[in-house]
């Protein structure tokens, strides 16, 4: 039995560069390097499981030339944008202006706006390992 709604490429695509520009307008200003380590270990990691087969295989070949570059949120946003016009390119789409990025792309603001429920979800949760750890038969 099929899916209730059918996701093609380009719904999938254009969901998928929702996110991942929303994600590098959220990217901090000035990252630690674990938060710049694990930009680059996810976008690596992204363009592995990626579920469009071909398109994966063609995204891991531009970033394999154009590394992800998380130094600071601007640059991740900017490289975003690079590669998502190379995949223009390659499909034969216009080229977006990386200047007006920032016009296009920001922040999810409903979500910033429960960043302290999250906190408290995480303060929880870092509770709820403990105790699991300390159930756990080794
Ligand atoms: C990682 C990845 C690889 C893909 N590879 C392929 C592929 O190999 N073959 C294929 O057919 N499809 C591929 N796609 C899908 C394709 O990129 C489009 O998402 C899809 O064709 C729908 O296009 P769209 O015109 O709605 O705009 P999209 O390209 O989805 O873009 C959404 C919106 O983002 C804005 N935008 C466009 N370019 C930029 C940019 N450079 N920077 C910032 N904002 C921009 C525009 O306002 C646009 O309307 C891929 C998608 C992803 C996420």
């Amino acid at each position: 039995m099929g899916a209730e709604e059918e996701v093609g490429p380009e719904t999938l695509g254009r969901s998928t560069w929702t996110f991942l520009h929303t994600l590098a307008a959220a990217y901090p200003l000035r990252p630690s390097k674990e938060e710049q380590h694990r930009v680059q270990r996810f976008m690596k990691d992204f363009a592995q499981i990626y579920p469009c087969a071909p398109c994966a295989e063609s995204f891991q070949e531009i970033i394999k030339q154009d590394p992800p570059d998380g130094r600071s949120g601007p640059a991740f946003a900017q490289w975003m944008c690079r590669v998502h016009n190379e995949v223009n390119k390659e499909i034969g789409k216009d080229l977006f202006d990386c200047s007006k990025v920032g016009e296009k792309w920001g922040v999810c603001e409903q979500c910033t706006a429960h960043r302290d429920k999250l906190d408290d979800f995480k303060q929880t949760f870092k509770g709820f390992q403990s105790v699991q750890k300390m159930n756990v038969p080794r």
